[in-house]
Protein backbone atom coordinates (compact mmCIF):
# COMPACT_ATOMS: atom_id res chain seq x y z
CA UNK A 1 0.00 0.00 0.00
CA UNK A 2 1.10 3.51 -0.74
CA UNK A 3 1.56 6.28 1.96
CA UNK A 4 1.33 10.38 1.15
CA UNK A 5 3.57 12.22 3.24
CA UNK A 6 2.75 16.25 1.79
CA UNK A 7 5.69 18.80 2.61
CA UNK A 8 4.46 22.04 2.63
CA UNK A 9 6.31 25.46 3.87
CA UNK A 10 5.53 28.36 5.82
CA UNK A 11 6.62 32.05 6.97
CA UNK A 12 9.27 31.97 3.74
CA UNK A 13 10.78 30.40 0.94
CA UNK A 14 14.07 29.08 0.65
CA UNK A 15 14.11 27.02 3.43
CA UNK A 16 15.12 24.02 2.14
CA UNK A 17 11.66 21.67 1.33
CA UNK A 18 13.43 20.34 -1.47
CA UNK A 19 16.05 18.74 0.90
CA UNK A 20 13.94 18.31 3.85
CA UNK A 21 11.59 15.91 1.68
CA UNK A 22 14.62 14.70 -0.19
CA UNK A 23 16.51 13.53 3.70
CA UNK A 24 13.09 12.13 4.76
CA UNK A 25 13.04 10.06 1.50
CA UNK A 26 16.51 8.75 2.03
CA UNK A 27 15.62 7.84 5.56
CA UNK A 28 12.49 5.48 5.23
CA UNK A 29 14.55 4.13 2.11
CA UNK A 30 17.61 3.36 4.45
CA UNK A 31 14.75 1.61 6.86
CA UNK A 32 14.10 -0.76 3.46
CA UNK A 33 10.98 1.33 2.23
CA UNK A 34 10.38 2.03 -1.69
CA UNK A 35 10.00 5.69 -1.87
CA UNK A 36 9.38 8.44 -4.49
CA UNK A 37 9.41 11.92 -4.33
CA UNK A 38 7.32 14.46 -6.53
CA UNK A 39 6.94 18.09 -6.59
CA UNK A 40 3.53 20.08 -7.38
CA UNK A 41 4.52 24.29 -8.62
CA UNK A 42 1.71 26.22 -8.26
CA UNK A 43 3.15 28.83 -11.22
CA UNK A 44 1.57 29.16 -14.47
CA UNK A 45 4.22 28.07 -16.45
CA UNK A 46 4.00 24.89 -17.98
CA UNK A 47 6.72 23.21 -16.93
CA UNK A 48 10.28 25.56 -15.67
CA UNK A 49 11.64 25.18 -19.23
CA UNK A 50 11.25 28.88 -20.49
CA UNK A 51 12.11 30.20 -17.10
CA UNK A 52 15.51 32.30 -16.45
CA UNK A 53 17.71 29.94 -14.26
CA UNK A 54 17.92 33.28 -12.76
CA UNK A 55 14.71 33.69 -11.62
CA UNK A 56 13.57 30.00 -10.84
CA UNK A 57 17.22 28.14 -10.49
CA UNK A 58 18.48 24.89 -12.77
CA UNK A 59 15.69 23.35 -15.21
CA UNK A 60 16.30 19.85 -13.92
CA UNK A 61 15.94 17.60 -17.04
CA UNK A 62 14.81 13.74 -16.62
CA UNK A 63 15.71 10.33 -18.90
CA UNK A 64 12.25 10.62 -20.14
CA UNK A 65 13.18 14.45 -21.44
CA UNK A 66 11.42 16.34 -18.79
CA UNK A 67 11.90 20.05 -17.82
CA UNK A 68 11.26 20.22 -14.17
CA UNK A 69 12.13 21.69 -10.91
CA UNK A 70 15.18 21.49 -9.13
CA UNK A 71 14.29 19.96 -6.48
CA UNK A 72 13.91 16.60 -8.07
CA UNK A 73 17.58 16.93 -8.70
CA UNK A 74 17.51 16.62 -5.17
CA UNK A 75 15.29 14.18 -4.70
CA UNK A 76 17.24 11.97 -7.56
CA UNK A 77 20.46 12.51 -5.98
CA UNK A 78 19.29 11.42 -2.08
CA UNK A 79 17.52 7.87 -3.34
CA UNK A 80 18.89 7.00 -6.21
CA UNK A 81 15.56 7.16 -7.47
CA UNK A 82 15.17 8.36 -11.51
CA UNK A 83 12.90 11.32 -11.65
CA UNK A 84 10.29 11.12 -14.33
CA UNK A 85 7.77 13.50 -15.68
CA UNK A 86 5.13 12.53 -13.38
CA UNK A 87 6.95 13.46 -10.51
CA UNK A 88 6.19 17.17 -11.30
CA UNK A 89 3.29 19.35 -12.55
CA UNK A 90 2.58 22.37 -12.50
CA UNK A 91 -0.82 24.49 -12.12
CA UNK A 92 0.06 25.83 -15.67
CA UNK A 93 0.59 21.91 -16.37
CA UNK A 94 -3.26 21.19 -15.10
CA UNK A 95 -4.85 24.18 -16.46
CA UNK A 96 -4.01 23.36 -19.74
CA UNK A 97 -4.90 19.96 -19.16
CA UNK A 98 -8.54 21.07 -17.70
CA UNK A 99 -9.16 23.33 -20.30
CA UNK A 100 -7.95 21.10 -23.65
CA UNK A 101 -10.53 18.20 -21.44
CA UNK A 102 -13.50 21.05 -21.71
CA UNK A 103 -12.72 22.13 -25.36
CA UNK A 104 -13.08 18.48 -25.81
CA UNK A 105 -16.49 18.45 -24.41
CA UNK A 106 -15.53 16.17 -21.30
CA UNK A 107 -17.38 18.43 -19.07
CA UNK A 108 -20.53 19.07 -21.21
CA UNK A 109 -23.18 20.53 -19.68
CA UNK A 110 -21.11 21.39 -16.68
CA UNK A 111 -19.65 24.56 -14.75
CA UNK A 112 -15.70 23.68 -14.83
CA UNK A 113 -14.67 25.01 -11.38
CA UNK A 114 -11.38 24.87 -9.27
CA UNK A 115 -13.11 22.96 -7.10
CA UNK A 116 -14.05 20.40 -8.38
CA UNK A 117 -12.40 20.01 -11.48
CA UNK A 118 -8.43 21.33 -11.13
CA UNK A 119 -8.92 19.78 -7.62
CA UNK A 120 -9.15 16.52 -8.82
CA UNK A 121 -6.73 16.93 -11.76
CA UNK A 122 -4.35 17.69 -9.18
CA UNK A 123 -5.57 14.52 -7.27
CA UNK A 124 -5.56 12.36 -10.31
CA UNK A 125 -1.92 13.60 -10.64
CA UNK A 126 -1.17 12.20 -7.05
CA UNK A 127 -2.50 8.90 -7.89
CA UNK A 128 -0.92 8.28 -11.33
CA UNK A 129 2.30 6.25 -12.16
CA UNK A 130 2.42 4.54 -8.53
CA UNK A 131 3.45 1.10 -8.37
CA UNK A 132 5.11 -0.35 -5.50
CA UNK A 133 6.02 2.28 -3.70
CA UNK A 134 5.88 2.61 0.13
CA UNK A 135 5.67 6.31 0.44
CA UNK A 136 5.18 9.01 -1.70
CA UNK A 137 6.42 12.23 -0.58
CA UNK A 138 5.07 15.43 -2.29
CA UNK A 139 6.25 18.76 -1.83
CA UNK A 140 3.93 21.85 -2.65
CA UNK A 141 5.86 24.74 -3.85
CA UNK A 142 5.95 28.21 -3.17
CA UNK A 143 4.70 29.58 0.96
CA UNK A 144 1.37 28.48 2.45
CA UNK A 145 -0.51 31.88 2.34
CA UNK A 146 0.06 32.60 -1.60
CA UNK A 147 -2.56 32.86 -3.68
CA UNK A 148 -1.78 30.40 -6.63
CA UNK A 149 -0.72 27.77 -3.73
CA UNK A 150 -4.41 27.27 -2.93
CA UNK A 151 -6.21 24.82 -5.15
CA UNK A 152 -3.06 22.28 -4.29
CA UNK A 153 -3.46 22.87 -0.74
CA UNK A 154 -7.59 22.36 -0.96
CA UNK A 155 -6.57 19.15 -3.13
CA UNK A 156 -4.40 17.79 -0.18
CA UNK A 157 -6.62 18.42 2.30
CA UNK A 158 -9.32 16.22 0.11
CA UNK A 159 -6.79 13.88 -0.90
CA UNK A 160 -6.28 13.01 2.93
CA UNK A 161 -10.10 12.39 3.74
CA UNK A 162 -10.24 10.12 0.48
CA UNK A 163 -7.37 8.16 1.39
CA UNK A 164 -8.15 8.35 5.23
CA UNK A 165 -5.85 10.24 8.01
CA UNK A 166 -3.55 7.29 8.32
CA UNK A 167 -2.69 6.97 5.14
CA UNK A 168 -1.34 10.43 4.47
CA UNK A 169 0.72 13.23 6.54
CA UNK A 170 1.46 16.54 6.34
CA UNK A 171 4.66 17.85 7.74
CA UNK A 172 4.83 21.90 7.55
CA UNK A 173 8.27 23.25 7.47
CA UNK A 174 8.81 26.78 9.07
CA UNK A 175 11.71 29.21 10.05
CA UNK A 176 12.05 30.06 13.96
CA UNK A 177 14.48 33.24 13.94
CA UNK A 178 16.59 34.39 15.58
CA UNK A 179 16.25 38.22 17.64
CA UNK A 180 19.80 38.97 18.84
CA UNK A 181 18.38 41.84 21.13
CA UNK A 182 15.83 39.20 22.80
CA UNK A 183 18.75 36.54 22.71
CA UNK A 184 15.85 34.54 21.51
CA UNK A 185 14.32 32.13 18.99
CA UNK A 186 10.74 33.29 18.10
CA UNK A 187 8.31 30.54 17.71
CA UNK A 188 5.33 33.64 16.43
CA UNK A 189 5.64 32.73 13.11
CA UNK A 190 5.66 29.72 12.90
CA UNK A 191 2.45 29.65 15.05
CA UNK A 192 0.59 32.12 12.34
CA UNK A 193 1.82 29.88 9.00
CA UNK A 194 0.14 26.72 11.45
CA UNK A 195 -2.80 29.39 11.37
CA UNK A 196 -2.99 29.86 7.69
CA UNK A 197 -2.82 26.22 7.29
CA UNK A 198 -5.54 25.32 9.35
CA UNK A 199 -7.56 28.22 7.86
CA UNK A 200 -7.66 26.28 4.79
CA UNK A 201 -8.65 22.63 6.72
CA UNK A 202 -4.57 21.16 7.08
CA UNK A 203 -3.72 20.75 10.49
CA UNK A 204 -0.12 19.51 10.44
CA UNK A 205 0.99 16.31 11.91
CA UNK A 206 4.61 17.28 12.20
CA UNK A 207 6.34 20.47 12.08
CA UNK A 208 10.07 20.70 11.06
CA UNK A 209 11.59 24.09 12.70
CA UNK A 210 14.92 25.88 10.79
CA UNK A 211 16.97 27.41 13.17
CA UNK A 212 20.20 28.73 13.28
CA UNK A 213 20.86 27.36 16.93
CA UNK A 214 19.67 24.59 19.58
CA UNK A 215 15.65 24.91 19.99
CA UNK A 216 15.26 25.03 24.00
CA UNK A 217 13.27 22.95 25.92
CA UNK A 218 10.67 25.82 26.35
CA UNK A 219 10.18 26.74 22.93
CA UNK A 220 9.86 23.54 21.45
CA UNK A 221 6.83 22.91 23.83
CA UNK A 222 5.77 26.12 22.91
CA UNK A 223 5.34 25.56 19.12
CA UNK A 224 3.46 22.03 20.17
CA UNK A 225 1.25 23.85 22.61
CA UNK A 226 -0.25 26.48 19.70
CA UNK A 227 0.23 24.42 17.00
CA UNK A 228 -1.28 21.44 18.22
CA UNK A 229 1.23 19.19 17.54
CA UNK A 230 3.13 16.17 20.45
CA UNK A 231 6.14 17.71 21.46
CA UNK A 232 8.06 14.75 19.44
CA UNK A 233 6.58 16.03 16.24
CA UNK A 234 8.31 19.35 16.56
CA UNK A 235 11.72 18.24 14.64
CA UNK A 236 14.92 20.90 14.57
CA UNK A 237 16.27 21.10 11.73
CA UNK A 238 19.27 22.85 12.67
CA UNK A 239 21.94 24.85 9.81
CA UNK A 240 24.42 21.88 8.75
CA UNK A 241 27.82 22.36 7.16
CA UNK A 242 26.65 20.17 3.76
CA UNK A 243 23.54 18.99 2.84
CA UNK A 244 24.47 15.10 3.01
CA UNK A 245 24.04 15.29 6.89
CA UNK A 246 20.73 16.18 7.24
CA UNK A 247 19.67 12.49 6.59
CA UNK A 248 21.81 12.20 9.64
CA UNK A 249 20.12 14.88 12.12
CA UNK A 250 16.85 14.31 11.20
CA UNK A 251 17.77 9.96 12.83
CA UNK A 252 18.65 12.00 15.74
CA UNK A 253 15.68 13.15 16.46
CA UNK A 254 13.81 10.17 15.59
CA UNK A 255 11.87 11.82 12.44
CA UNK A 256 11.37 8.45 11.11
CA UNK A 257 9.93 6.99 13.91
CA UNK A 258 7.64 9.52 14.06
CA UNK A 259 6.64 8.97 10.52
CA UNK A 260 6.43 5.15 10.89
CA UNK A 261 4.33 5.79 14.25
CA UNK A 262 1.79 8.30 12.05
CA UNK A 263 1.04 5.43 9.69
CA UNK A 264 0.75 2.91 12.40
CA UNK A 265 3.45 0.85 10.78
CA UNK A 266 6.00 -1.34 13.04
CA UNK A 267 9.31 -0.12 14.04
CA UNK A 268 12.10 -2.89 12.82
CA UNK A 269 15.75 -1.90 14.34
CA UNK A 270 17.48 1.35 13.26
CA UNK A 271 18.41 2.22 9.64
CA UNK A 272 22.05 1.94 8.13
CA UNK A 273 22.79 5.50 7.96
CA UNK A 274 26.67 4.09 7.30
CA UNK A 275 26.83 5.65 3.50
CA UNK A 276 25.66 8.40 5.21
CA UNK A 277 28.32 8.96 7.42
CA UNK A 278 30.98 7.98 5.38
CA UNK A 279 30.17 10.90 2.82
CA UNK A 280 29.88 13.06 4.95
CA UNK A 281 33.44 12.51 6.67
CA UNK A 282 35.01 12.86 3.45
CA UNK A 283 33.48 15.80 2.59
CA UNK A 284 34.66 17.52 6.20
CA UNK A 285 37.94 15.95 5.97
CA UNK A 286 39.43 16.11 2.66
CA UNK A 287 43.14 15.59 2.12
CA UNK A 288 43.31 19.19 0.15
CA UNK A 289 41.44 21.91 -1.29
CA UNK A 290 41.74 23.04 -5.81
CA UNK A 291 40.16 25.71 -6.61
CA UNK A 292 37.96 25.61 -9.79
CA UNK A 293 36.43 28.30 -11.98
CA UNK A 294 33.30 28.49 -13.38
CA UNK A 295 32.71 30.75 -15.94
CA UNK A 296 29.31 31.34 -16.67
CA UNK A 297 26.21 34.22 -16.36
CA UNK A 298 24.01 33.22 -14.21
CA UNK A 299 26.40 33.95 -11.15
CA UNK A 300 24.77 35.67 -9.22
CA UNK A 301 21.90 33.23 -8.66
CA UNK A 302 24.19 29.98 -7.78
CA UNK A 303 20.90 27.85 -7.42
CA UNK A 304 21.05 27.91 -11.37
CA UNK A 305 23.76 25.60 -11.11
CA UNK A 306 22.58 22.96 -8.20
CA UNK A 307 23.47 20.29 -9.96
CA UNK A 308 26.66 21.34 -11.29
CA UNK A 309 27.91 22.34 -8.24
CA UNK A 310 26.86 19.15 -6.53
CA UNK A 311 28.50 16.94 -9.21
CA UNK A 312 31.74 18.69 -8.43
CA UNK A 313 31.12 17.90 -4.75
CA UNK A 314 30.80 14.44 -5.60
CA UNK A 315 34.00 14.80 -7.75
CA UNK A 316 35.67 15.88 -4.53
CA UNK A 317 34.52 12.82 -2.41
CA UNK A 318 35.86 10.33 -5.26
CA UNK A 319 39.10 12.61 -4.72
CA UNK A 320 39.07 12.79 -1.29
CA UNK A 321 39.71 16.96 -2.06
CA UNK A 322 37.62 20.01 -1.25
CA UNK A 323 36.47 21.83 -4.30
CA UNK A 324 36.77 25.05 -4.15
CA UNK A 325 34.21 26.73 -6.37
CA UNK A 326 35.37 30.55 -8.00
CA UNK A 327 31.94 31.79 -9.77
CA UNK A 328 33.20 34.19 -12.38
CA UNK A 329 30.81 35.67 -14.39
CA UNK A 330 32.01 35.27 -18.18
CA UNK A 331 31.54 39.11 -19.17
CA UNK A 332 34.32 40.09 -17.10
CA UNK A 333 36.61 38.16 -19.70
CA UNK A 334 35.12 40.18 -22.64
CA UNK A 335 38.27 42.36 -21.50
CA UNK A 336 41.22 41.11 -22.43
CA UNK A 337 43.28 41.43 -19.22
CA UNK A 338 40.77 39.77 -16.92
CA UNK A 339 41.98 36.52 -17.92
CA UNK A 340 44.67 36.93 -15.05
CA UNK A 341 41.51 35.82 -12.33
CA UNK A 342 41.85 32.34 -14.21
CA UNK A 343 45.82 31.75 -13.59
CA UNK A 344 45.06 30.76 -10.10
CA UNK A 345 42.75 28.09 -10.62
CA UNK A 346 43.61 23.96 -11.15
CA UNK A 347 40.76 23.75 -13.84
CA UNK A 348 38.01 25.87 -16.04
CA UNK A 349 34.49 24.54 -16.59
CA UNK A 350 32.08 26.78 -18.93
CA UNK A 351 28.80 24.86 -18.20
CA UNK A 352 25.31 25.37 -20.31
CA UNK A 353 24.22 28.37 -21.35
CA UNK A 354 21.91 30.29 -23.60
CA UNK A 355 22.51 33.44 -26.00
CA UNK A 356 25.20 36.29 -27.16
CA UNK A 357 25.73 37.94 -23.89
CA UNK A 358 29.22 36.49 -22.21
CA UNK A 359 29.64 34.33 -25.12
CA UNK A 360 32.96 35.85 -25.68
CA UNK A 361 34.47 35.73 -22.01
CA UNK A 362 33.37 31.93 -22.36
CA UNK A 363 35.05 31.58 -25.33
CA UNK A 364 38.41 33.49 -24.37
CA UNK A 365 38.08 31.26 -21.11
CA UNK A 366 38.61 27.99 -23.30
CA UNK A 367 41.03 29.86 -24.92
CA UNK A 368 43.06 30.40 -21.93
CA UNK A 369 43.01 26.97 -20.80
CA UNK A 370 43.61 25.38 -23.91
CA UNK A 371 46.93 27.66 -24.25
CA UNK A 372 47.67 27.38 -20.72
CA UNK A 373 47.25 23.50 -20.45
CA UNK A 374 44.72 24.05 -17.64
CA UNK A 375 42.33 21.41 -17.44
CA UNK A 376 38.88 22.38 -19.37
CA UNK A 377 35.45 20.95 -19.01
CA UNK A 378 32.66 22.48 -21.22
CA UNK A 379 29.02 21.39 -20.53
CA UNK A 380 26.78 21.86 -23.51
CA UNK A 381 27.08 25.52 -24.35
CA UNK A 382 30.16 24.93 -22.78
CA UNK A 383 31.67 22.28 -25.44
CA UNK A 384 30.00 24.55 -28.37
CA UNK A 385 31.86 27.68 -27.65
CA UNK A 386 35.11 25.69 -26.59
CA UNK A 387 34.71 24.44 -30.51
CA UNK A 388 33.88 28.07 -31.67
CA UNK A 389 37.49 28.70 -30.16
CA UNK A 390 39.26 25.80 -31.61
CA UNK A 391 37.39 26.97 -34.57
CA UNK A 392 38.84 30.45 -34.75
CA UNK A 393 42.20 29.82 -33.42
CA UNK A 394 43.51 26.66 -34.37
CA UNK A 395 41.44 25.66 -37.63
CA UNK A 396 41.96 28.89 -39.45
CA UNK A 397 38.24 29.85 -39.80
CA UNK A 398 38.44 33.41 -38.05
CA UNK A 399 34.59 34.03 -38.63
CA UNK A 400 33.39 30.89 -37.11
CA UNK A 401 30.87 31.07 -34.64
CA UNK A 402 26.99 30.27 -33.26
CA UNK A 403 23.99 30.37 -35.44
CA UNK A 404 22.25 31.13 -31.51
CA UNK A 405 23.60 34.41 -31.77
CA UNK A 406 23.17 35.75 -35.76
CA UNK A 407 23.97 34.06 -39.22
CA UNK A 408 27.69 33.36 -39.91
CA UNK A 409 29.87 32.69 -42.49
CA UNK A 410 31.42 29.31 -40.30
CA UNK A 411 28.40 28.02 -38.66
CA UNK A 412 30.73 25.62 -36.65
CA UNK A 413 27.34 25.29 -34.33
CA UNK A 414 23.88 25.72 -35.68
CA UNK A 415 20.52 24.55 -35.29
CA UNK A 416 19.38 21.22 -35.12
CA UNK A 417 15.62 20.89 -37.16
CA UNK A 418 16.25 17.18 -37.27
CA UNK A 419 17.20 14.23 -35.32
CA UNK A 420 15.95 10.74 -34.01
CA UNK A 421 14.56 9.45 -31.16
CA UNK A 422 13.93 6.20 -29.98
CA UNK A 423 13.99 5.58 -34.20
CA UNK A 424 11.61 8.19 -34.67
CA UNK A 425 12.67 11.49 -36.70
CA UNK A 426 11.82 14.09 -34.93
CA UNK A 427 11.32 17.38 -36.06
CA UNK A 428 11.35 21.25 -35.53
CA UNK A 429 11.35 24.56 -36.92
CA UNK A 430 13.74 27.64 -36.79
CA UNK A 431 11.00 30.08 -35.58
CA UNK A 432 8.98 27.25 -33.31
CA UNK A 433 7.38 27.50 -29.87
CA UNK A 434 10.58 27.80 -27.31
CA UNK A 435 8.61 25.69 -24.46
CA UNK A 436 9.57 21.81 -24.52
CA UNK A 437 10.79 21.88 -28.14
CA UNK A 438 14.76 21.15 -27.08
CA UNK A 439 16.28 17.98 -27.96
CA UNK A 440 15.55 16.62 -24.50
CA UNK A 441 16.31 13.68 -22.23
CA UNK A 442 18.11 10.61 -22.43
CA UNK A 443 19.89 9.55 -25.91
CA UNK A 444 22.33 7.29 -26.33
CA UNK A 445 25.91 8.29 -27.43
CA UNK A 446 28.94 5.97 -29.16
CA UNK A 447 32.25 6.67 -27.58
CA UNK A 448 35.40 6.15 -30.01
CA UNK A 449 37.70 3.27 -29.15
CA UNK A 450 41.23 4.36 -27.80
CA UNK A 451 39.40 8.02 -26.86
CA UNK A 452 40.20 9.82 -23.53
CA UNK A 453 36.24 10.02 -22.90
CA UNK A 454 35.77 5.78 -23.70
CA UNK A 455 38.86 5.58 -21.10
CA UNK A 456 37.19 7.44 -18.23
CA UNK A 457 33.55 6.16 -18.76
CA UNK A 458 35.47 2.53 -18.99
CA UNK A 459 32.66 1.48 -21.79
CA UNK A 460 31.77 2.35 -24.92
CA UNK A 461 27.73 3.12 -25.01
CA UNK A 462 26.40 5.54 -23.10
CA UNK A 463 23.35 7.31 -22.35
CA UNK A 464 23.31 11.04 -21.15
CA UNK A 465 20.42 13.61 -20.62
CA UNK A 466 20.04 16.76 -23.49
CA UNK A 467 18.42 19.95 -23.10
CA UNK A 468 19.49 21.82 -26.39
CA UNK A 469 18.13 23.55 -29.39
CA UNK A 470 21.87 24.29 -31.09
CA UNK A 471 24.40 21.08 -32.04
CA UNK A 472 28.17 21.34 -33.41
CA UNK A 473 28.12 21.15 -36.85
CA UNK A 474 29.05 17.98 -38.56
CA UNK A 475 29.95 19.56 -42.08
CA UNK A 476 33.25 20.87 -39.92
CA UNK A 477 33.87 17.59 -38.48
CA UNK A 478 37.22 17.06 -40.64
CA UNK A 479 38.78 20.45 -40.57
CA UNK A 480 38.21 20.25 -36.67
CA UNK A 481 39.90 17.03 -36.21
CA UNK A 482 42.62 17.82 -38.53
CA UNK A 483 43.05 20.95 -35.70
CA UNK A 484 43.30 18.29 -32.99
CA UNK A 485 40.18 18.43 -31.74
CA UNK A 486 38.61 14.38 -32.15
CA UNK A 487 35.12 14.02 -31.93
CA UNK A 488 35.22 11.40 -29.71
CA UNK A 489 31.53 10.49 -28.55
CA UNK A 490 28.56 10.55 -31.69
CA UNK A 491 24.96 9.48 -31.81
CA UNK A 492 24.98 5.72 -32.77
CA UNK A 493 23.66 7.49 -36.27
CA UNK A 494 26.98 9.41 -36.65
CA UNK A 495 25.03 12.55 -37.25
CA UNK A 496 25.57 14.65 -33.92
CA UNK A 497 28.75 15.36 -32.49
CA UNK A 498 28.15 14.63 -28.51
CA UNK A 499 31.48 14.75 -26.91
CA UNK A 500 34.91 16.66 -27.90
CA UNK A 501 38.68 16.32 -26.54
CA UNK A 502 41.68 18.42 -27.70
CA UNK A 503 44.60 16.12 -28.68
CA UNK A 504 47.89 16.55 -26.53
CA UNK A 505 46.26 18.96 -23.72
CA UNK A 506 46.10 16.76 -20.07
CA UNK A 507 42.10 17.15 -20.06
CA UNK A 508 40.58 19.04 -22.25
CA UNK A 509 36.76 17.79 -23.07
CA UNK A 510 33.55 19.65 -24.13
CA UNK A 511 30.02 17.58 -24.04
CA UNK A 512 27.12 18.22 -25.79
CA UNK A 513 24.85 16.79 -22.73
CA UNK A 514 24.24 17.17 -18.69
CA UNK A 515 26.37 14.86 -17.13
CA UNK A 516 26.13 16.65 -13.64
CA UNK A 517 22.50 15.44 -13.54
CA UNK A 518 23.76 12.22 -13.07
CA UNK A 519 26.16 12.21 -10.57
CA UNK A 520 25.13 11.14 -7.11
CA UNK A 521 27.48 10.75 -3.99
CA UNK A 522 27.51 7.72 -3.53
CA UNK A 523 28.12 7.71 -7.78
CA UNK A 524 29.87 10.50 -8.31
CA UNK A 525 29.89 10.32 -12.14
CA UNK A 526 33.48 9.75 -14.14
CA UNK A 527 33.61 12.32 -15.78
CA UNK A 528 33.72 14.77 -12.83
CA UNK A 529 35.81 12.05 -10.93
CA UNK A 530 38.25 12.23 -13.83
CA UNK A 531 37.85 16.18 -14.44
CA UNK A 532 38.72 16.93 -10.28
CA UNK A 533 41.53 14.42 -10.50
CA UNK A 534 42.80 16.38 -13.53
CA UNK A 535 42.76 19.51 -11.23
CA UNK A 536 44.64 18.03 -9.00
CA UNK A 537 47.17 16.72 -11.09
CA UNK A 538 47.16 20.41 -12.18
CA UNK A 539 47.98 22.33 -9.12
CA UNK A 540 50.89 20.14 -7.87
CA UNK A 541 52.49 21.41 -10.81
CA UNK A 542 52.09 25.19 -10.51
N1 LIG B 1 22.10 27.42 -25.97
C1 LIG B 1 22.67 26.20 -26.39
C2 LIG B 1 21.69 25.35 -27.18
O1 LIG B 1 20.51 25.55 -27.11
C3 LIG B 1 23.22 25.40 -25.22
C4 LIG B 1 22.16 24.92 -24.29
C5 LIG B 1 22.69 24.47 -22.96
O2 LIG B 1 23.82 24.82 -22.61
N2 LIG B 1 21.92 23.72 -22.22
O3 LIG B 1 22.09 24.45 -27.87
Amino acid sequence: MTRFIFVTGGVVSSLGKGIASASLAALLQARGYKVRCRKLDPYLNVDPGTMSPIQHGEVYVTDDGAETDLDLGHYERFTGVSAKQSDNVTTGRIYSDVIARERRGDYLGGTVQVIPHVTDAIKNFLRSDITDEDFILCEIGGTVGDIEGLPFLEAIRQFRNEVGAHNAMFIHLTLLPYIPTSGELKTKPTQHSVKELLSVGIQPDVLVCRADRDIPEGERRKIALFCNVPESNVIAALDVDTIYQVPISYHAQGFDKVVLNHFKMEIKGEPDLSKWREIVNRIRHPESVIKIAIVGKYTTMLDSYKSLSEALIHGGIANNVKVKLEWMDSEIFESEDAVHHLEGVSAILVPGGFGERGAQGKIRAAQFAREHKVPYFGICFGMQMAVVEVARHLANLPKANSTEFTPHENPVVGIMTEWVKAGEVQIRKADGDKGGTMRLGAYPCKLAKGSKVAGIYGQSDIQERHRHRYEVNIGYKEKLEKAGLLFSGMSPDAKLPEIVELQGHPWFIGVQFHPELKSKPFEPHPLFTSFVAAAVERSRLV
